[in-house]
């Protein structure tokens, strides 16, 4: 495994429409110091070269971000960082903010800057936070998602189906607030997973509750039950409910093995995917965790 990414916390300034993990300034759930030092234990037992901290919004915390990139640095880890740079409204601000981090051992920073955070805004706080990290010798690495859109596989010649473009994922609150108006498939076209490497997962996301997410909202086991290195040794994707099924045949196979009746048809693999571990929550409790990943609290399950 080569990264470990932590959802510093699910809280963000924002509430975009194509966020995956749901998160809104009034989500719930952010680390405290010495649970990031514990996965960092961990994670040097692992051999894990980056550690990202992320979110929701990581800046939110601050003192906390500044003191884990710290403690990543010294451990001799890689560390890099991913914002919506909110905070960055001028770039002699950018670089007060920015610098502490660059000093404490940052070396990788990743900034959205798309339409969905920003509108048509000609010079955005990302455009300017990524300025003042060249003025501190980084390279930043701008996340651009763009708008799903209907077009066409043969496009030129108007041949093909219909089949959706730009890179949103379905999942969280996307799958709510995006999906509609665009061209599907019927289900069964869904037999393979397009995006985690499911068997041997190069990195996951870990979250202050416990949770180690092999994909968002999936679960391999809660490593404030068991350690993150213990946990991710005895992981066998293949065993895993979810996992399984998915690895065997897709979000198609993962229908069928749960005996689930999905609609007709869905956007992409994802939408089918999220669409049925919604329908089964209950049924795999602290697999499908947590629940704010699926729009709903950690008390209620959507209809
Ligand atoms: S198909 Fe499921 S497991 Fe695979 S990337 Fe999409 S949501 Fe994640």
């Amino acid at each position: 495994m080569n990264g470990i990414h932590f959802l510093l916390t699910y809280q963000c300034t924002l509430e975009c429409d194509h966020c995956f993990l749901y998160c809104s300034p009034r989500s719930e759930g952010t680390f405290s110091l010495s649970q990031i030092k514990s996965v960092l234990q961990e994670a040097k037992k692992m051999g894990v070269e980056w550690i990202y901290y992320e979110g929701g919004e990581p800046f939110l915390y601050y003192p906390l971000l500044k003191e884990a990139v710290s403690t990543a640095s010294r451990m001799g880890f890689k560390v890099g960082i991913v914002t919506n740079s909110y905070f960055a409204h001028s770039e002699e601000d950018a670089v007060l903010w920015l610098k502490p981090l660059v000093v404490a051992g940052l070396d990788d920073l990743n900034v959205s800057n798309d339409e969905f955070h920003f509108g048509d805004q000609e010079q955005t706080t990302a455009d300017i936070l990524a300025a003042a990290a060249r003025i501190l010798g980084l390279e930043p690495i701008e996340i651009c998602i763009e708008a799903p859109a209907a077009s066409l596989t043969a496009a030129e010649g108007g041949k093909g189906e219909p089949v959706v473009g730009g890179s949103t994922r379905f999942q969280g609150r996307a799958a709510d607030l995006l999906t509609e108006g665009l061209p599907r498939r019927p289900w069964e076209e869904f037999n393979t997973c397009p995006y985690e490497e499911l068997v041997t997962p190069e990195r996951v996301h870990v979250d202050s509750f416990g949770n180690v997410h092999i994909c968002q909202g999936i679960s391999a086991g809660n490593m404030w039950e068991k350690p993150l290195a213990e946990l991710m040794e005895s992981y066998r994707a293949e065993e895993h409910p979810i996992c399984g099924p998915l690895v065997r045949n897709g979000p198609a196979g993962l229908a069928r093995e749960l005996g689930i009746q999905p609609e007709p048809e869905y956007v992409d693999a994802c939408h089918l995917c999220y669409s049925i571990r919604r329908r089964v929550l209950d049924t795999y409790p602290g697999v499908l965790e947590p629940r704010q990943v699926y729009g709903t609290d950690n008390r209620q399950q959507k209809a």
